[in-house]
């Protein structure tokens, strides 16, 4: 009688714990994608904001509201970078629905515009002269986050239009919950329309760290990378596009060819390397609209 009781007693202790534990881990995961979406919509809500200002103080000039405005010939774009998170169906301020990039990739491909890989073009501005702008209607995708909506997604339509990008995986993430595992990676990587980029080891803003540490999450995430993949990785998006002069020499110095931030980077140059402005495109940015906010942020915006 005393034993069984006993029993009863301990099934019921491991049963509150497992409960608790469950119930904290669930709270935790969740705090978690909260934390990382605030961050991500302020940013996001930086850069919207800033791109309506230029639109703004050019309206005047170009009146780039007037709908007959809206034509590829209008708006040329010599070089670009655009940047995505999730590609799904989730309606977040993140997403693009699979359908919506495929149309966006279409538009661009139809408009007359070529997609190359970051590294390309990082290796091309750096071997131009500062006179000579490398490109012409030239386009590279970026994904960011190493988010397995990519794997699942955004690949099948790249592959369709043959179509190169770039990844950028957070090491801390990969293997997770949502996120693309190293089995993944490396069938991207060898595949070879998609190059693996550094996103750091924790995704913190690089350019608030201190300088051992901004250091650590850039080099050590390039050699688990290059472990991992048996390959150079040489590029490197700053997470939250936080940078600054001690975060670009340090990345030269680990041995990036270059690195790209988001809408305060720099336009892309062969002047400077380390901090080239992406710009965010979301759900809503079809058609000619999307001509218009890469014209605005890559040839209108100082
Ligand atoms: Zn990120």
């Amino acid at each position: 009688m005393f034993k069984r009781s006993k029993f009863f007693l301990v099934t019921i202790l491991l049963l509150l714990t497992s409960g608790f534990l469950l119930v904290g881990f669930f709270y935790w995961q969740n705090f978690k994608d909260q934390q990382d979406e605030k961050y991500d919509t302020a940013l996001e809500y930086d850069q919207t904001k800033a791109l309506e200002n230029i639109a703004l103080s050019v309206s005047s000039t170009l009146n780039v509201n007037d709908p007959k405005n809206l034509s590829p010939q209008i708006y040329q774009v010599r070089f670009g970078i655009l940047m995505y998170h999730h590609i799904d169906d989730k309606n977040k301020r993140l997403s693009v629905r699979p359908e919506n990039l495929d149309a966006q990739i279409k538009y661009l491909l139809d408009s007359g515009y070529k997609f190359i890989k970051l590294s390309e073009a990082f290796k091309n501005f750096a071997s131009s002269t500062s006179s000579t702008y490398p490109y012409n209607k030239t386009l590279v995708l970026t994904f960011d986050d190493g988010y397995r909506d990519f794997y699942i997604n955004a690949y099948p339509i790249l592959k369709k239009y043959k179509v190169p990008a770039g990844l950028y995986v957070i090491n801390q993430d990969l293997g997770k919950r949502g996120n693309v595992t190293w089995e993944m990676i490396r069938q991207l990587h060898d595949e070879g329309l998609v190059e693996i980029g550094v996103h750091t080891i924790n995704h913190l803003p690089l350019g608030k760290l201190k300088p051992d540490i901004a250091y650590y999450q850039m080099a050590k995430s390039k050699e688990l990378l290059e472990q991992g993949l048996h390959d150079k990785i040489d590029t490197i998006v700053y997470p939250f596009g936080s940078f600054n002069e001690n975060v670009k020499k340090q990345a030269q110095q680990i041995g990036f060819i270059g690195a790209a931030s988001v809408y305060f980077g720099q336009r892309p140059s062969g002047q400077d390397l380390y901090s080239w402005r992406r710009t965010m495109i979301t759900n809503s940015d079809l058609g000619p609209i999307l001509l218009r906010k890469l014209y605005i942020a890559f040839e209108l915006a100082k």
